[in-house]
């Protein structure tokens, strides 16, 4: 198949930040870009030629959409397998459909991780009252009720200590097909971007590590505190799944390191990921340009980190005092600023993040901290 050359236009299903920085990174490089989602003037829509407002199951404007496009790729996860059938009749759709059902659904992408024989936390499907008194009982607690679908940013989820607290966990996710899965004691969280091209080629970031505050990404560090043979074994795991997948485009791995050195896989995000950011000013090649040049059938770029580097996420609550001092932040050495262009500051809403660089992750981190706090430092 041949390449799509810079000049063509890439269709992005979704408008939100991580859109918008792939469509920084496609302008860059001559393409030009189309979003499709129900908002206006929304990140992408704010960077892309085209800005079309429909809703995802609106398959007549799904088909428009992927009609004046030349390759349809998303930043959104949710979107139906019947959206990506109807786009990929008039441009492919990358990474495909099958792939995106797999990882929308906890409870398909926890049985292909458990067929590939990719480590996981022991889970048991739950559809009804009876059934989670069972899985209850093979899983143990604490345990973690997490709702099959649409779930992201601990959105759907809830911690279950003992067995009276089971039913009325299930009855507050309302009462639909869940997985109860063990509560990892884990000693650190970390993950791995990677991409795999149209011809099978394989480029990784490394491993980062990630730290949450109320389930949303907080702080990521590059590389990963790890010992060398783990970071090799993260990789490998990512390999192996994006192979399995025969994803084309990038993908990330969330795992937990569980006491005794194992790893386990927690989750898939078939796109670019909060904790690749940094790649875009400490790595040759950002994940947002590897995205374009994988769903764009050209060479993979060299994924190499030329510096130590943090990220802080700015999340909505950073405003609730008026607007943060960006003087402050920026006086730091080596420090970037990345905003989203929302107009809206809600509590717990991505409205853009920091990156630090620095000679040691460890300085970049306290780095990053720093220039975050002084956001919202009292003179
Ligand atoms: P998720 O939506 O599955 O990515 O979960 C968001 C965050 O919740 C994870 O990054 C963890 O910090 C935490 N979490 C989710 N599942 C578990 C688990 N089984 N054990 C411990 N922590 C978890």
């Amino acid at each position: 198949m041949s390449p799509i050359p810079p000049g063509s236009t890439v269709g992005v299903l979704g408008s939100g930040q991580l859109g918008r920085m792939l469509a920084i990174e496609a302008r860059r490089m001559g393409y030009r870009v189309h979003t499709l989602s129900p908002d206006r003037d929304s990140p992408t829509g704010q960077i892309a030629d085209r800005e079309v407002v429909a809703d995802y199951e609106d398959l007549d404007a799904v088909r428009e959409f992927a009609s004046r496009v030349d390759v349809v790729t998303f930043e959104f996860e949710n979107v139906s397998s019947a959206a990506a059938d109807a786009a990929e009749v008039f441009a492919p759709v990358r990474p495909s459909g099958a792939v995106l059902h797999t990882t929308q659904n906890r409870l398909r992408e926890k049985r292909f991780l458990e067929r590939g024989g990719f480590p996981c936390a022991r889970f048991r499907e739950v559809g009804s009252p009876e059934e989670l008194e069972v899985a209850a009982r093979a899983v143990g607690f604490p345990a973690v009720l997490k709702t099959a679908g649409f779930g992201y940013d601990g959105k759907g989820q809830r911690v279950v200590r003992s067995s009276a607290e089971l039913q009325s966990a299930w009855r507050g996710l309302g009462g639909t097909v869940a997985i109860l899965e063990e509560l990892v004691e884990f000693e650190q969280e970390v993950s791995v971007v990677a991409a795999r091209g149209l011809d099978g080629s394989f480029a990784h970031f490394g491993p980062v590590g990630n730290t949450h505050r109320n389930h949303i990404l907080d702080v990521t560090v590059a590389p990963a505190p790890l010992p060398e043979a783990l970071a090799a074994e993260a990789v490998d795991l990512a390999r192996g799944i994006l192979e399995a997948l025969q994803v084309v485009g990038v993908l990330c791995v969330e795992m937990f390191l569980a006491p005794g050195g194992r790893l386990l896989v927690n989750e898939l995000a078939p796109r670019p990921h909060n904790s690749g950011h940094y790649t875009i000013d400490a790595c040759a090649t950002s994940q947002f340009e590897q995205q374009l040049r994988a769903v764009c059938g050209l060479p993979l770029g060299s994924p190499i980190q030329l510096c130590p580097a943090a990220m802080a996420n700015l999340l909505g609550d950073k405003w609730s005092h008026g607007e943060p001092n960006w003087e402050a932040a920026l006086r730091f050495d080596r420090v970037k600023l990345h905003l989203y262009g929302k107009a809206t500051p809600r509590p717990g809403r991505k409205m853009g993040h920091l990156t630090a660089l620095a000679e040691t992750a460890e300085a970049a981190e306290a780095r990053v901290r720093a220039a975050r706090e002084a956001l919202t430092a009292q003179p």
